[in-house]
């Protein structure tokens, strides 16, 4: 099992600077070998994995709504439904939650 050097929770702060709320706004992100990041934005955002504080659940309700779809809550991969135990993308005990989109 590999595992990344990085938390997701720094990541989704950087995301949150860029003015990125779902991780289907992302086309590409980058973390440089010096640790800045780089991004590059999706043109026609997919449902993603939010990535705005559980804490801040009012913001998100404001901002988000739920699909019909999943995503893995450790590494964002998207399914029709969260009937695996294990997500076969990062090999982690899978998380399901509903996958997001901008209102
Ligand atoms: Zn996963």
């Amino acid at each position: 099992m590999t595992r990344s050097t990085f938390s997701k929770d720094p990541i989704d702060a950087e995301l949150r600077s860029e003015g990125i709320h779902h991780t289907g706004e992302v086309a590409k992100f980058i973390i440089e070998s010096n640790g800045s990041f780089s991004l590059i934005k999706k043109e026609s955002p997919k449902p993603g994995l939010s990535v705005i504080p559980e804490f801040d659940q009012a913001f998100m309700e404001e901002l988000l709504t739920q699909t019909e779809k999943v995503v893995c809550q450790q590494c964002g991969a998207k399914r029709q439904n969260g009937n695996e135990t294990t997500c076969a993308d990062c090999n982690k005990s899978a998380l399901w939650v509903r996958a997001v989109v901008l209102k």
